[in-house]
């Protein structure tokens, strides 16, 4: 028996509720963001039909835009305050999906990604969608992104052998930073928490994540 193939924004609502709903995703303002926002946007036409289905997608330079899962997992742990007033901090721009799915829950996303060719694309689908909360820097994100911070969240959506020890210095008093956190294939999801001098951790879910290349990651 085959079925009548889907509409993108109906196989979107599918993965929402499917994917989502159905894993533990109960932030109201994050499953109306992933319901919004049209993920296919960010990838090569021939994976539009693969857009809404459970998995990362290449990007080209071998990297990926990172399972829809993932990204509402990342963006509701990093814990953000309820009135969409957060300033975020985003290590690893990539197709600017991630980014866009923060912009519809902060006031405003900084997003540092070190490959030009994809900033440059991602800062062009953030512009047909008319999404003008987020910026995007080229540079090597293991140094932050100081003139904007301190952040109420920071996010890194590439895996590092260790936290970026400059990132932590970027964190407001209370916000969390999320991060994929040990070797090149499966890391570990890592939450810290900034608590006046002290640093909490707890880790969340395995995961595997392309390296964060430079000073603090995996070297060039
Ligand atoms: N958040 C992205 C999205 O929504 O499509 C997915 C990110 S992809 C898994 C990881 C990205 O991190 C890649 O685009 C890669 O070039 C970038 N990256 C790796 N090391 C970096 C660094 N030191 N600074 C900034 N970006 C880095």
């Amino acid at each position: 028996m085959f079925g009548k193939k889907l509409t993108l924004p109906e196989a979107r609502a599918l993965m929402v509720k499917n994917q989502l709903e159905g894993r533990y995703i109960n932030d109201p303002r994050i499953l109306e963001a992933m319901r919004e926002i049209p993920r296919h946007l960010f990838v090569e036409e021939k994976f539009w039909d693969s857009a809404y289905d459970d998995g990362p997608l290449p990007i080209g330079h071998r990297q990926t835009i990172s399972q829809p899962y993932i990204v509402a997992f990342m963006t509701q742990a990093l814990q953000l305050p309820p009135n969409n007033q957060a300033t975020v901090l985003e290590i690893g721009t990539g197709s600017g999906y991630q980014a866009a799915i923060l912009s519809q829950v902060a006031a405003r996303v900084y997003s540092i990604e070190r490959i030009e060719a994809l900033a440059k694309k991602a800062q062009q689908v953030l512009q047909d969608l008319e999404i003008d909360n987020v910026e995007i820097m080229v540079g090597d994100g293991g140094y932050g992104w100081p003139e904007h911070g301190p952040y109420d969240g920071i996010i890194v959506t590439a895996a590092a052998p260790e936290i970026p020890a400059p990132l932590t210095t970027q964190l407001k008093d209370g916000a969390s930073l999320v991060a994929p956190i040990g070797p090149k294939r499966r890391q570990e999801l890592f939450r810290l928490q900034r608590q006046g001098h002290t640093i909490t951790s707890e880790n969340l879910v395995p995961v595997a994540f392309v390296p964060l290349l430079g000073e603090h990651g995996w070297g060039e």
